[in-house]
């Protein structure tokens, strides 16, 4: 049987980011909205702040559970934009909660990850950013593209989306 590569993003798809960037800015700005979110994401982002993603809890969405843990053979790909220098956090953490073994791969620092998923002939993607769903179906039309459902992705229309492209490119809702 050919072995499956199946590509995951961490934050949102794994790792209950949004609360726990939420908080960071209540803490810092006194108020979240749109623009202290962004802020303070960036700040994160940019500062080799290992104790923020070590603390992150981990999410269980079965939809993702059942490629993550599948009998199937397979390699995974964990691709991530948070920066190169939280590499061996982020696999601490990924050992601690998910799994993590020899044979996985972490790519970190990958901003837009369409031509790292058409790179890697990935034949599924996991990810709960709708742009980031959008571009890899652009850029990758042979991998199965999965959103995975959070309350900030619910605007996302994949009926309208998917209507509007032709039907290599789509997106599938776990
Ligand atoms: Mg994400």
């Amino acid at each position: 049987m050919k072995a499956l590569r199946l590509g995951f993003d961490i934050d949102g798809v794994l790792a209950d980011f949004r609360p726990a960037l939420d908080a960071r800015a209540l803490e810092r700005y006194g108020v979240v909205n749109t623009e202290t979110r962004l802020q303070m994401e960036a700040s994160i982002l940019d500062k080799e702040d290992f104790s923020f993603w070590r603390r992150l809890k981990p999410l269980h969405e079965p939809g993702v559970g059942q490629w993550l843990y599948s009998s199937t053979p397979s390699y995974r790909y964990f691709i991530t934009r948070r920066p190169p220098c939280t590499t061996p956090a982020t696999q601490a953490w990924l050992r601690q909660y998910v799994v993590f073994s020899d044979s996985d791969i972490l790519i970190t620092g990958a901003v837009e990850k369409g031509d790292i998923v058409a790179g890697l002939f990935l034949d599924a993607y996991f990810d709960d950013d709708p742009i980031q769903c959008a571009q890899v179906t652009t850029k990758s039309p042979k991998t199965q593209v999965f959103l995975v459902s959070r309350p900030h992705n619910v605007w996302f229309d994949m009926n309208v989306w998917n209507r509007e492209h032709n039907s290599r490119e789509r997106i599938y809702r776990v």
